[in-house]
């Protein structure tokens, strides 16, 4: 298991990684105040609220839908970590952040803005650089990986594994699981990693473009709803909660997690394969589902 749930940043997660080149493209551009958007138990808010925190910058978060009448999980932590927060409420989340930049903006404000998940050309930079951390522990520890199961969301986890894949010619299968469903207004994930990785080859002549092969997911486990919580999920956590002392997530980790396991015990993939999770993190929204857990 590579441990991307223990990066810090207010409890860890694969948002970090994104971060560290997000906030100093912020920083370089002399930007003061950062915005972004989330659902509202995005660990993307979260973790951003923490590194605005650490670098002395306003922290503005947009959120999905209506303010609850009571902060839990995540949503408790953003407003612990001094961001501002924001409801989007019947309005496009995306339209209302443009919308707080313009004011900012307009008030002297240098505004950055980080889109969802933190997954653009800027972020994936961060999963590349996690591809030859992985190339130098698989050397350290003499194992070649198969196989490698993550969850993939907003893309830019999947879009940077990809191109870090190709530039340190790592041998594993990529196997992203699909969190989230395609719907009107959210086109499905391998086309939005795929789009990712071919907007960063149009800045790399030395690459060639990726085709939608390169961008295959896992699906079928993202049919119940991104953010519900079905046996499935709960069996996952309670496996490796019980089983090694380990917390996944109920949104994205179990989801991978599952899959894998299903892949393991139906033969999908050979009895020898090495196999490696990555655990992207998530843990503070067991506590905003509490007693749905168990
Ligand atoms: C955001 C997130 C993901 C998905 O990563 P993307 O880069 O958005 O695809 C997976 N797991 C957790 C815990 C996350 O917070």
């Amino acid at each position: 298991m590579k441990r991307d749930d223990q990066t810090g940043l207010a409890s860890g997660g694969n948002k970090t990684r994104k971060l560290e080149y997000l906030m100093a493209d912020a920083i370089g551009k002399g930007c003061t105040s950062i915005i972004t958007i989330g659902a509202q138990q995005s660990n993307h808010c979260r973790q951003t609220a923490a590194a605005c925190a650490v670098y002395g910058l306003d922290c503005h978060l947009v959120f999905r839908g209506e303010e609850p009448a009571e902060f839990t999980g995540n949503l408790l932590l953003c407003k612990m970590l001094g961001a501002k927060l924001y409801f989007a409420g019947m309005q496009n989340p995306d339209n209302y952040a443009e919308t707080l930049a313009q004011d900012l903006d307009k008030n002297g404000v240098e505004t950055y803005l980080i889109p969802v998940g933190g997954s653009n050309i800027v972020g994936m930079l961060g999963y590349m650089d996690a591809v030859q951390e992985l190339m130098m522990q698989q050397q350290v520890l003499k194992i070649q990986f198969d196989y490698i199961f993550f969850a993939s969301c907003s893309g830019g986890t999947q879009a940077g594994l990809m191109v870090g894949q190709r530039m340190y010619d790592l041998k594993a299968k990529l196997m992203p699981v699909s969190i989230k469903k395609a719907e009107s207004g959210n086109p499905p994930i391998e086309e939005i990693a795929l789009n990712l990785c071919n907007e960063f080859v149009s800045h790399q002549s030395q690459m060639k473009p990726f085709c939608p092969a390169d961008a295959e997911v896992v699906k079928g486990y993202d049919t119940p709803g991104y953010g519900v919580v079905t046996g499935n999920e709960k069996k996952a956590l309670h496996k490796l909660a019980t089983g090694e002392g380990i917390l996944l997530d109920p949104v994205y980790t179990a989801r991978a997690f599952i899959a894998m396991i299903d892949f393991i015990e139906n033969g999908l993939i050979s009895k020898d394969s090495q196999v490696l999770f990555w655990h992207t993190g998530g843990l503070p929204a067991n506590f905003h589902y509490g007693n749905q857990l168990y």
